[in-house]
């Protein structure tokens, strides 16, 4: 069944709608059906981190609770993209030091109270967390009762993406549709598999009609089937998503809708299991705004 959203206006006021929905399930207990997803890529730079920061905000304005982990080690961009750099004190290094406790390590997020950040290191040079610690840590953030537990891996496939990967029992790969990404990413695709993990979704992000048009660009099909891993989402390239990491704020918060953050929020709605959605966007832009909709979002 096709769901129609609230969507019909510029004005993206679901945010403010869903405040006391969310509070209320704050205080649900788990059933014991968390789930723990890698945001992985292979490849650097292609918006692992961006899509981590995006899906868990869309998730925790749909109600639940989420918690991102910082798994980046070094860079730490997760905080920067929520706005919440000033914020990070304690890492889970200094839980694994015993320095501190994981609730003093999770922050909350200032917007929504049920999204909460755990960066596990602030430098490379501090970093000895093991698989078992990751785990281990994992299975603490579940017993606080988060649902969704994103885990933003690191490029590569060394320490730091083993590590990652450990407590995750699903994974979303990202590329861009470029052939290096793509190459990177049937790679981690294969590593995913060796370790056990087979529900993994493929966003394909920083697409662009206009070069896809001219035959400069892969489409989103070609990527798809090239790797063989089912379609979460394909985003835009998009100027936003800059100004959003600026900002400190994603894009899927932005009062007015961009195509990227609709097409952030659609991914996350697939990826909490609702029904196909469909956005009525009557909206004066129609014409351009429907056309590039179809293309990023109309044909599944
Ligand atoms: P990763 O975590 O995989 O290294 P990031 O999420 O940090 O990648 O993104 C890398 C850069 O690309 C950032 O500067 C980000 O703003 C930019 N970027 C990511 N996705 C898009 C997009 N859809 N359109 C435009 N810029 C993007
Ligand atoms: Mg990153």
């Amino acid at each position: 069944m096709t769901e129609t959203t609230q969507f019909v206006s510029p004005e993206n006021n679901f945010g403010q709608e869903q405040t006391s929905e969310a509070v209320n399930l704050v205080t649900e207990k788990n059933s014991g059906s968390e789930r723990v997803i890698v945001i992985t890529s292979g490849k650097g730079g292609v918006g692992k981190t961006t899509t981590t920061a995006n899906l868990g905000m869309s998730i925790a304005r749909l109600g639940y609770r989420v918690a991102l982990i910082d798994a980046d080690i070094g860079l730490r961009n997760l905080d920067l993209l929520l706005g919440l750099e000033n914020r990070v004190l304690y890492t889970a290094m200094d839980i694994v030091e015993g320095q501190c406790r994981l609730d003093q390590a999770l922050i909350r997020d200032k917007r929504w109270k049920n999204l909460a950040l755990l960066a596990i290191s602030k430098t490379r040079q501090k970093y000895n967390v093991t698989r078992k610690n990751m785990q281990n840590l994992i299975n603490s953030v579940k017993e606080l009762g988060f649902q969704f537990i994103l885990i933003d891996c690191p490029a590569g496939i060394d320490v730091g993406f083993v590590n990652a990967i450990a407590p995750a029992e699903e994974a979303v790969i990202v590329t861009t549709p470029e052939i290096t990404a793509i190459r990177d990413a049937d790679r981690v695709a294969g590593l995913l598999e060796a370790n056990g993990i087979y529900n993994v979704k493929l966003i394909v992000n920083r697409v662009r009609p206009d070069m896809i048009q001219k035959n400069d660009m892969m489409s989103v099909r070609d990527v798809q089937e090239m790797l063989g891993i089912p379609l979460l989402g394909a985003i835009p390239e998009d100027t936003n998503v800059i100004i959003s990491t600026n900002k400190g704020e994603p894009l899927v918060l932005n009062k007015k809708l961009t195509l990227s953050g609709i097409a952030f929020e659609n991914a996350a709605r697939r990826l909490i299991g609702k029904q196909d959605y469909f956005i009525d966007l009557t909206s004066p832009q129609k014409g351009m705004f429907q056309k590039l909709q179809e293309f990023f979002l109309g044909e599944e």
